[in-house]
């Protein structure tokens, strides 16, 4: 079974989409096998996209998601990355397909209010950052 590490982001925090994040993936028959609310600090938020640190957007990125509580979940299913990845559109929510998470509720290219992994190793890194194995169920 595969794993991925979903962030609902701050703006997806306060505009109270958790439960809708959450009932779509029930709906699509996807596991949360960990799940907790956190308030990253900057370091935290630097450290997990490290990977953008050189684009442009890495400050404005990293202040944004420490601008308010997140909630970090571990997923698993079969193929649950790219599942994954396909409930929540493209990353510019302007280009996200219908019935996204993203065309419905991003307000930004930066604000588009969910993170998923994008490969086996991302999310080994990613789950790794959050959880350690105590804190994962199944
Ligand atoms: P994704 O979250 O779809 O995997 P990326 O890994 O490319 O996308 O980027 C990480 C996050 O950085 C995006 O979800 C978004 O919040 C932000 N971001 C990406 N590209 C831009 C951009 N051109 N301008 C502002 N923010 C961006
Ligand atoms: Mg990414």
């Amino acid at each position: 079974m595969e794993k991925t590490l979903s962030i609902i982001k701050p703006d997806g925090v306060s505009r109270n989409i958790i439960g809708e994040v959450i009932r779509r993936l029930e709906e699509n028959s996807i596991k949360i096998i960990a799940m907790k609310m956190l308030h990253l600090t900057k370091a935290q938020a630097e450290g997990f996209y490290a990977v953008h640190k050189e684009r442009p957007f890495f400050g404005s990125l990293t202040e944004f998601m420490t601008s308010g509580p997140v909630v970090v979940m571990v997923l698993e299913g079969e193929n649950v990355i790219q599942k994954y990845r396909e409930l929540m559109g493209a990353t510019n929510y302007k280009e996200a397909a219908e019935g996204t998470i993203r065309k419905d509720f991003a307000t930004d290219i930066e604000k588009n209010v969910v993170h998923g992994s994008d490969s086996p190793e991302t999310a080994a890194f990613e789950i790794s950052y959050f959880f350690n194995n105590f804190e994962i169920v199944g």
